[in-house]
């Protein structure tokens, strides 16, 4: 059996212990965000995807792990049949290390190896985990003529059915990895020997709990940091605080001592200290919309960026909306939008099954969604503009610049919507909120703990379709988190600006 793989290296280079924990006490993983999820799912469909651009090739996909060492020796045995040409999925092992490389191509008498990113641009890590391979590669023999990552092609926009070969573009790593070579003997040498240890090895926390990725043994080793820690501070680089924490300052108090009390990072402290949030009123207040607006819609989007585009006229990752709500009411709505049905409450949601959209015009609600039929996306532009031209003010809470998306879509040349965006998550940021919730990133659930003390959101479907626009979850679901979304989109906007 092996003792290293592609993940537990990348794992390794990160943290030993990370390595150790995952290999020997794996249950005591933090659980698997739905984000990550997503990912992983994202990442397996544009690898099939990018077999076709190698088409013809026998797929060496184990079932199960106890299969592995039987596809390694029918990989090596497809080396020398002269009528495989391509395998997918080939697995090797050398030196305790397995890989399944995704393509593997006959090329005269030597092969090429491609490693394919469902990315737009390549990482450190990718390098490293192309270096691995080759190493492996060599150690079991494998002639190469070339090491490629293939990986999605910003520039390509979809015209009739996906053209693989345009979809991706290849970069050849051929000679970074040959320079790593002894890089990674050595890694590969010093992993195992970890591996082998009696006990976890002692590794404080630092920076690398996040970078380059957040480690899935957090839960385990910051149980005993205390919640209202200066490590769970924004205002300075985590460099900065693992490096005073290395250098003994190791408490609040010992950090507030280095502080100008009326620092940034010292009223964050204090919010820590004291359960509640930080926020500068004074640039809260110079923010206000002026003059007061005489009618607020409140604009909640769930976009979608999918890997590979769906739809002619797309890139890769480019944003599409899937669905928006907008709360809100202005003078004579009836009179102006004989759209508008009566009597439609919040509580009929449950009767929203797939129509292009519900007025609900007790609350002044709208919803629209192109769930089942991607296609009609592009409806959403002129209805949004419709929708927000009747009001002066229109109050949204997104990480995206909402007004290049805008822009990007055109609305903002209608001069009637695109300058009365009122972005509160932009806003939050220029007055500095902090709550220890939002070390973990401003999302409304954090913001919601953060003002109101809990967290009845529950995102899931912003993120399940955010991240794969795919049906996990029910539409009626989706569409009723959307309100929800926008509900407490409002309640901040009143908390704030009441
Ligand atoms: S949480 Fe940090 S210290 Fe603990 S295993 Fe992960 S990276 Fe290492």
């Amino acid at each position: 059996m092996h003792i290293l793989s592609k993940s537990t290296y990348i794992k390794g280079l990160q943290c030993e212990k990370a390595l150790y924990m995952h290999k020997k006490h794996p249950y005591l993983r933090d659980k698997l965000s739905i984000e990550q999820r997503a990912k992983f799912q994202r990442g397996t469909d544009v690898g099939v995807l990018a077999h076709e651009v190698f088409p013809g090739g026998i797929d060496m996909s184990p079932s199960s792990p106890s299969q592995f060492p039987k596809k390694a020796q029918e990989t090596w045995d497809n080396l020398s049949n002269p009528e495989v040409n391509v395998m997918y999925e080939a697995v090797f092992q050398y030196n305790d290390t397995l890989i399944m490389l995704d393509i593997l191509v006959r090329d005269g008498d030597r092969w090429l190896a491609v490693e394919v990113k469902s990315s737009l641009r390549l990482s450190d890590t990718y390098y490293n985990d192309a270096a691995l391979q080759y190493y492996v590669l060599k150690g079991c023999g494998v002639p190469l003529s070339d090491f490629r990552l293939m990986y999605l092609n910003g520039d390509y926009v979809k015209n009739g059915p996906i053209d693989v070969r345009q979809l991706f573009k290849m970069e050849s790593v051929m000679e970074y990895v040959v320079e790593r070579e002894d890089f990674v003997a050595k890694n590969v040498e010093r992993l195992k020997a970890v591996v082998a240890l009696p006990h976890a090895p002692m590794v404080d926390i630092g920076t690398q709990c996040n970078d380059p990725y957040p480690c899935d043994f957090q839960g385990h080793c910051w149980k005993y940091v205390p919640k209202d820690s200066f490590l769970f501070t924004t205002a300075m680089d985590d460099d900065v605080l693992f490096q005073s924490y290395l250098n003994g300052v190791n408490t609040n108090a010992k950090m507030m001592q280095q502080l100008d009390p009326d620092s940034e990072e010292a009223h964050q402290i204090d919010a820590l200290e004291t359960g509640s949030y930080y926020i500068d009123y004074k640039t809260l207040y110079s923010l206000a919309p002026q003059p007061k607006p005489k009618s607020v819609a409140f604009l909640n989007l769930l976009l979608n960026r999918p890997a590979v585009p769906e739809i002619d006229g797309m890139r890769p990752y480019e944003e599409m909306i899937l669905a928006f709500a907008i709360q809100g009411k202005y003078e004579n709505a009836a009179a102006i939008d004989p759209m508008l049905p009566t009597n439609h409450r919040r509580d009929d949601m449950a009767a929203v099954t797939s129509q292009r959209w519900d007025d609900m015009a007790a609350d002044g609600c709208f919803v629209w969604d192109c769930f089942d039929d991607h296609n009609r996306w592009r409806e959403s532009i002129d209805l949004l503009i419709e929708k927000l031209s009747h009001y002066d003010l229109i109050v949204c809470f997104t990480p995206q610049n909402l007004t290049t998306t805008l822009l990007r879509h055109e609305i903002i040349q209608n001069q009637s919507v695109g300058y009365k965006i009122f972005n509160l998550f932009d806003i939050l940021q220029q007055t500095r909120f902090y709550h220890p919730a939002i070390k973990r990133g401003l999302t409304l659930q954090h913001l919601e703990t953060a003002l109101f003390g809990e967290a009845k959101l529950f995102e899931h479907s912003r993120i399940l379709l955010e991240a794969t626009g795919n049906d996990l979850i029910s539409y009626q679901q989706a569409r009723e988190d959307l309100i929800t979304e926008n509900e407490m989109v409002a309640k901040t906007y009143q908390h704030l600006f009441k």
